[in-house]
């Protein structure tokens, strides 16, 4: 069984969202690998409301590092929890990009754990340290703090290449077989995921990484009947 994450970003709207759920409720049930829906947050409840009887999870997209307080415009991780989510999406590259450092980062997949749900902590190197072959020490920078905040506390950990998000290409089997066993040094009782790209094109070649628990679709889960050719 493998998990895929929906991130559907900010890409659907509040109506669309909940239609998603709606129409494709039945087909949903129906689905063994493990489905993850990562909706806007105004969609949580309303989503939960419709999945409690199913084994379809919801995630967060983001939360606060912060616990509580005079915080406008965020939403503290024990909020999501209470909106149905299990797990919460920290660190995604669109997030990194607005300036949250991995600091931020770790102290949100702390706040995750603290309110009984799981990070799903997002890491990842820009074309350029690609280009330069200096992926890894981009990944351990990025989870220093990380491992320094959560310990060996349970955890998924994304790979998601920043050039590799909505480009149409992934790294080649051998470099991210590489990358992987990096990780696994790295941190070594996480679930390890990949995202960047999946779709029905690559999805075949990447299913073959066995260190792979599952991946992150971010285009593809838009519409259901393209993310259903990927999850069943
Ligand atoms: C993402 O941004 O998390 C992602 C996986 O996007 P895409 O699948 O569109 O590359």
């Amino acid at each position: 069984m493998k998990l895929f994450i929906a991130n559907w970003k900010m890409q659907l709207s509040l109506t669309e969202q909940i239609e998603y759920g709606q129409k494709n409720l039945k087909a949903l049930k129906k689905i063994t690998n493990k489905i993850i829906l990562c909706p806007s947050f105004p969609a949580l409840v309303p989503l939960a409301q419709l999945l409690h009887k199913t084994e379809v999870a919801l995630a967060g997209q983001t939360c606060s590092e912060f616990e509580k307080g005079a915080y406008t415009g965020q939403v503290s991780a024990t909020m999501l929890a209470q909106s149905g989510c299990t797990y919460v999406l920290v660190g995604h590259n669109e997030e990194r990009s607005t300036g949250v450092s991995s600091e931020q980062v770790a102290q949100k997949a702390l706040r995750v754990l603290e309110a009984g749900m799981i990070p799903i902590i997002c890491i990842g190197e820009s074309k350029e340290a690609h280009q330069k072959n200096s992926a890894k020490q981009v990944l351990h920078a990025q989870l220093l703090p990380i491992k320094e905040a959560i310990g060996a506390a349970p955890a998924y950990l994304a790979y998601e290449p920043i050039w590799a998000i909505g480009s149409g290409t992934t790294p080649r089997k051998e470099e991210l077989e590489t990358i992987f066993n990096f990780l696994k040094t790295e941190m070594p009782g996480c679930a390890y995921l990949y995202g960047g790209s999946v779709n029905k094109e690559t999805i075949t070649e990447l299913n073959s990484i066995s260190l792979l628990s599952g991946f992150l679709v971010g285009g593809a889960s838009l519409d259901f009947k393209t993310f259903k050719k990927l999850i069943t």
